[in-house]
C-alpha cells in the first residue's frame, strides 16, 4: 500500500509545494457533518503570474519529450489512479458529499480518459496537403498550444478536472488549474500529486486554491495561457468569454456550461424501466450533474402512470451519509445551494406547480421533491435546477414533447423512451443538445465519443480525437523546393 498523500494545506505552484500568498484562509469541510477537512491559504494574483511563467518553461522541454514517454507518465498516472483507489474514492466522498455510486463512476471515468489521453502522443497527426504551385511542399504540423488554464467545478471535481488536464498533458501542454473553492482536493491538489508520483516534470503543473471572484480575472486574461478550459455554470462561462475577448490577449476558449436537459417518456415507452431510469438519471449525486434530468416530459396515456410509479420509487430511496454503500442521495455541496433549492421549492410552489413529494432538508440533506402539472413558463421548466428536485410536463402527443425538449436555452444532453427505436433515432436527432439517448438516461459519458453542448450549454467538445483538436492548434508550413516564378 503507497503512503497516503497528505500536505493538503500546500499548492504546487512553479514547481515547488507551498502556501498561496494571499492572507485569506479557506476551509475545507465535509458536506455531510462539516467536519473540517482542510486549511489553506489561499492563492493571489502574484501566484498566478508565477505559476504561468514557469508553465511556460517548463511547456518547452516537457513538449519535445517523444511520444512515447509523454505516453508513459499517462499510463504511469492511469496505473496510481487503481493503486489509490480507496485513497481516492475516499476524499471524493468526504470532500464533494458524493455518495458512494457517484464516486466510483467518477474515478472510473478519470481512469478511462487517463488511458484515452494516453494514446494521444501518437494520435496527433500532421497532414501533407497537394499545392497548385509547382515544386511546393504543403505541410500542416499539429502543435501544443502551450500552456492550458484549467478552471473546474466542484459536483465531479476529479473527473472534470482530468478530462481536460489528462489530455492537455499528454500533448505536450503545460497546465495551471484553478479547482472550484468548495472541491481544492479532488478538482486539483489530489491530481498533482498523482502526477507528481508519476514522473511529471516539475513546473509544467501548477495548482491555484483561491475564489473565481478574486484570482478569476487575472488567471483567465493573463498573456501567457494559450487555451482557457473551463467547465461550470453558464453566468460564468459567459463571463469568462467576454473577458477573453475584450482582453489583450487574445485565446482559445472550450466552454462546458449548465445544462436543463429532457428526459421524454413517449406512449409507448416501456413504462417499469423509464421510471427506473428516470430515478437514477435525475437523483444520482443529488442531480448536481450538468446533464442530470432537469425536466421529466411525459406523453398524456403514460402520464398519470408514469408519477405513481415514479414518487413510489423516489420516496423509498435512501436519503444519509454517503459514506454508506446503500446511500442514494447525500448531501448538496453547500449551504448557499440548499438555499436556493428551498427558494425552487418555493416558487414551483407559488407558480402553481402540485408538490407530490417533499420533506424538510436535515442539515445539509436535501430530500427528493417532485412536482407534477409543470408548465414550460414555470422556472422548474426554465431555469436549471442542479439539485434533487424535479418537474413533470404533460405533452398531448410526440410533436408537443419534442416542442417542450426543444424549448429551452440550454441543449446539453437529452433522453427519449419509446419502444421504437428507429422513432427514437428520428426525435433525438430533432432535440437541439450536444448528446441524446434512446431508451437510457442523459448522464452519459466516455472518453472516445464527443462531449459537450449547443446553445447555452458551451463551445467546444471533450474527449477522443474531439480533445485533440481542442488541445492543439495547427501550423500551416510550405517549403518552395525550386525557386517560383513570379507575375512581376
Ligand atoms: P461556477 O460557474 O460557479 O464555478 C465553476 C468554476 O469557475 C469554479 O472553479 C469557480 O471558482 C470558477 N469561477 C467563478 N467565478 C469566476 C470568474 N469570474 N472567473 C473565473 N473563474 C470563476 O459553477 P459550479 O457551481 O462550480 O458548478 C456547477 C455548474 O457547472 C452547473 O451549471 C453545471 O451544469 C455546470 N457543469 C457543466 C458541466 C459540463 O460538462 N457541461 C459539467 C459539470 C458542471
Amino acid at each position: 500500500m503507497p503512503q497516503a498523500y497528505s500536505e493538503f494545506h500546500l499548492q504546487p505552484i512553479a514547481g515547488k509545494w507551498r502556501e498561496g500568498s494571499a492572507k485569506s484562509i479557506l476551509s475545507v469541510t465535509d458536506p455531510f457533518d462539516q467536519q473540517l477537512l482542510c486549511e489553506i491559504t489561499m492563492a493571489n494574483e502574484k501566484d498566478v503570474d508565477q505559476a504561468y511563467d514557469a508553465a511556460r518553461q517548463a511547456q518547452r522541454n516537457w513538449a519535445a519529450q517523444g511520444p512515447s514517454a509523454r505516453s508513459a507518465v499517462l499510463l504511469r498516472a492511469a496505473q496510481i489512479l487503481d493503486e489509490r483507489h480507496e485513497e481516492l474514492v475516499g476524499w471524493i466522498i468526504r470532500e464533494s458529499g458524493s455518495t458512494r455510486i457517484k464516486a466510483e463512476i467518477e474515478l472510473h471515468s478519470a481512469r478511462t480518459i487517463t488511458l484515452e489521453a494516453a494514446s494521444f502522443p501518437n494520435r496527433a497527426h500532421g497532414q501533407i496537403v497537394a499545392s497548385d504551385i509547382p515544386h511546393k511542399e504543403s505541410l500542416i504540423y499539429r502543435k501544443p498550444l502551450g500552456v492550458v488554464g484549467l478552471i473546474s467545478p466542484w459536483n465531479f471535481p476529479f473527473h472534470l478536472t482530468q478530462r481536460s488536464l489528462a489530455p492537455a498533458l499528454a500533448l505536450g501542454n503545460a497546465v495551471v488549474i484553478k479547482p472550484a473553492s468548495d472541491t481544492p482536493i479532488s478538482g486539483g491538489l489530489l491530481l498533482a500529486k498523482v502526477f507528481e508520483e508519476a514522473g511529471l516534470p516539475p513546473g509544467v503543473l501548477s495548482v491555484l486554491v483561491g475564489a473565481g471572484s478574486e484570482i478569476g480575472g487575472p488567471f483567465v486574461r493573463h498573456a501567457v495561457p494559450g487555451l482557457i478550459s473551463f467547465t461550470g455554470s453558464t453566468p460564468v462561462g459567459q463571463n469568462i468569454a467576454q473577458q477573453v475577448g475584450a482582453c489583450a490577449h487574445l485565446k482559445h476558449v472550450v466552454l462546458e456550461l449548465g445544462g436543463n436537459n429532457p428526459f421524454v417518456v413517449l406512449a409507448d415507452a416501456d413504462l417499469e424501466q423509464a421510471v427506473k431510469a428516470a430515478v437514477f438519471g435525475k437523483f444520482l449525486h443529488q442531480g448536481q450533474i450538468c446533464m442530470a434530468i432537469n425536466r421529466i416530459i411525459v406523453e398524456a396515456p403514460l402520464y398519470d402512470a408514469f408519477i405513481t410509479g415514479f414518487v413510489e420509487q423516489v420516496r423509498n430511496l435512501k436519503v444519509g451519509d454517503p459514506k454508506d454503500h446503500d446511500t442514494a442521495v447525500g448531501p448538496v455541496i453547500n449551504v448557499k445551494q440548499l438555499q436556493s433549492h428551498l427558494h425552487k421549492v418555493e416558487q414551483a410552489k407559488a407558480e402553481g406547480a402540485k408538490l407530490l413529494l417533499g420533506y424538510e432538508p436535515k442539515g445539509q440533506l436535501f430530500h427528493p421533491h417532485v412536482f407534477g402539472d409543470v408548465t414550460p413558463e414555470m422556472a422548474l421548466a426554465r431555469e436549471e435546477i442542479f439539485g434533487p428536485i424535479v418537474g413533470i410536463l404533460r405533452a398531448d402527443n410526440e410533436e408537443h414533447a419534442l416542442w417542450l425538449a426543444n424549448d429551452t436555452e440550454f441543449g446539453l444532453s437529452a433522453a427519449v423512451f419509446t419502444a421504437d427505436l428507429a422513432r427514437g433515432v428520428r426525435f433525438a436527432r430533432q432535440i437541439e443538445s450536444g448528446m441524446a439517448h434512446v431508451n437510457d438516461i442523459p448522464v452519459a459519458d466516455a472518453p472516445n465519443v464527443p462531449f459537450g453542448g449547443e446553445k447555452n450549454s458551451g463551445i467546444g467538445r471533450f474527449n477522443g480525437e474531439w480533445a485533440i483538436n481542442e488541445f492543439t492548434t495547427t501550423q500551416w508550413v510550405t517549403v518552395q523546393g525550386e525557386p517560383r516564378t513570379y507575375p512581376f
